[in-house]
């Protein structure tokens, strides 16, 4: 018996050994796998930023799985050519579409680092250290958008769930019972209506607020909502502001908001997935005055601090919302200062087992140091504005109101025939073109051009480029 289950297991590890290469092997694998990011990295700056989808099938795996595995060369080969080719280069510095994603290098390094180890960040017992700057890193976005000590905050994958984890913590602590009713504009992200659904909020009473001529809500429009509701018996539970909407990075009134929900004790969430975290810089902090004042806010590291995707960002004003809501034991009863290294992240989110996130913001942030951020940032700003101010210069364009943040959305004015058709069939030439990625967006039925500042590798000959493209795709539709 004992001879036969010592034979079968040394056979069967004998069949497994190929998920443990030995010390050469990985340096081999691991130095093949390096180069192919290497070169990756090095087309970046002059490959196109869109490419057809019908690369996919330049080269076959068939069958998609194999029994024995494939040479590392072969795989590799695949993922250059059917994975890291088609469709978008969102690591292109001229591409200028949605929200940029760069995807820092020294993140890429990070997440090899926690996968390596593969750290248990769930919980402060398992892994002292890998809590201990998931704190770190969650007090230091806390802090960048100025809220105080007691604030905190869980990194979770991105911004919807951000948004989600912050509903959920706003309806235990203002609307357990339900009935209370949600106040946003039209430019909410559609991933308020997912978490609301999720939140088992869907048909929560939802009141759309009006917006000014820049696109920020109506501080009248709302306070006139929270009058009606309060006449008709329905209590005011949350409002979702925007830090930069998706459509032309408008930032509602927060100051104001802020009053207003206090007056009416109403929560205060500010989804600032896109330009929350601007307030790391001197501009951005002074544009987004009052986000500390909001009872959560939704961040998003993976757009403005340039992180791969996969990292968001949930803070509470108050930490013990954020307990209330996920904290599965009554241990957290216990002060907070008894864990020598903060909160154990497990009891801050729905999460248990899970991504050591932390490290792919940490690292680069030890690495390159704070300033840089800061400055890449501000460096976008200011390229938004001089986009919008090359866009006014050009003849026969609408260059739209002077972004909030580092998001213009514009069209082109033709002479004669449908504006909508024109903006449209210029979009799809410009991305056909693949040079510069810019996408488009409808506002109260119009079709907007839309230029989205925010990849650390955009500077300002990339927003040259993509003037230069606009220029060509009038003259071409123009001509046609
Ligand atoms: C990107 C974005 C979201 C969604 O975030 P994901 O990270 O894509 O899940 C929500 N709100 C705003 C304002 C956004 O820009």
């Amino acid at each position: 018996m004992l001879a036969e289950l010592r034979e079968r297991s040394e056979r069967l590890r004998r069949a497994a050994a190929a998920l443990e290469p030995d010390q050469a092997e990985r340096r081999e694998l691991g130095g093949r796998a390096l180069d192919h990011a290497l070169a990756y990295l090095d087309q970046v700056e002059t490959a196109p930023s869109n490419r057809p989808w019908s690369e996919v099938f330049s080269q076959t795996l068939d069958p998609e799985f194999t029994d024995d595995g494939r040479d590392a060369g072969e795989v590799l080969d695949y993922v250059a050519a059917c994975i890291d080719r088609p469709g978008f280069a969102t690591t292109s510095p001229r591409f200028m579409a949605y929200i940029p994603g760069g995807g820092l290098f020294h993140s890429a390094l990070g997440d090899l680092l926690a996968a390596a180890s593969n750290k248990y960040s769930g919980f402060a017992s398992a892994s002292p250290g890998a809590v201990r700057i998931e704190n770190a890193c969650t007090d230091w976005l806390a802090s960048a958008i100025g809220y105080p000590a007691e604030a905190g905050g869980s990194l979770v994958s991105g911004g919807s769930i951000a948004n989600l984890t912050a509903i959920v913590a706003a309806r235990d602590a203002r609307d357990a019972e339900g009935g209370g009713a949600v106040y946003m504009t039209r430019f909410a992200h559609y991933c308020v209506d997912k978490a609301l659904h999720i939140a088992g909020r869907g048909r929560a009473p939802k009141r759309l607020i009006e917006t000014d001529d820049a696109y920020r809500m109506s501080i009248e429009a709302l306070e006139q909502a929270f009058e009606e509701d309060r006449r008709n018996g329905v209590r005011p539970w949350i409002v979702v502001a925007s830090a930069g909407t998706v459509d032309t990075g408008a930032i509602d009134p927060l100051p104001e908001l802020a009053d207003l929900c206090s007056r009416f004790g109403a929560w205060l969430h500010v989804d600032g997935a896109y330009g929350g975290l601007f307030a790391l810089c001197e501009e951005g902090r002074v544009l987004l005055s009052g986000i500390e004042r909001a009872d959560s806010v939704a961040l998003d590291p993976h757009k403005t601090l340039f992180l791969p995707y996969g990292t968001g960002a949930a803070l509470v004003r108050d930490r013990r919302h954020l307990l209330d809501a996920f904290s599965a034991s009554a241990d957290y009863i216990r002060p907070l200062g008894e864990s020598q290294v903060g909160p154990s992240p497990a009891d801050l989110s729905p999460e248990l087992t899970r991504h050591f996130r932390a490290m792919r913001l940490w690292l680069p942030l030890q690495i390159a140091g704070v300033a840089a951020f800061r400055s890449a940032q501000s460096e976008k700003l200011a390229l938004a504005r001089y986009f919008h101010a090359r866009v006014s210069e050009l003849d026969n364009f609408d260059a739209g109101p002077a972004p909030d943040l580092s998001v213009v959305a514009f069209r082109y004015l033709p002479q004669d025939g449908d504006a909508n058709e024109f903006n449209q069939r210029l979009i799809t030439h410009i991305q056909q073109e693949g040079r510069v990625m810019i996408s488009g967006t409808r506002i109260d039925g119009r079709f907007y051009l839309r230029c989205a500042i925010l990849s650390f590798r955009t500077h300002l000959e990339h927003v040259d480029d993509a003037v230069d493209a606009l220029v060509r795709g009038v003259a071409a539709l123009n001509s046609a």
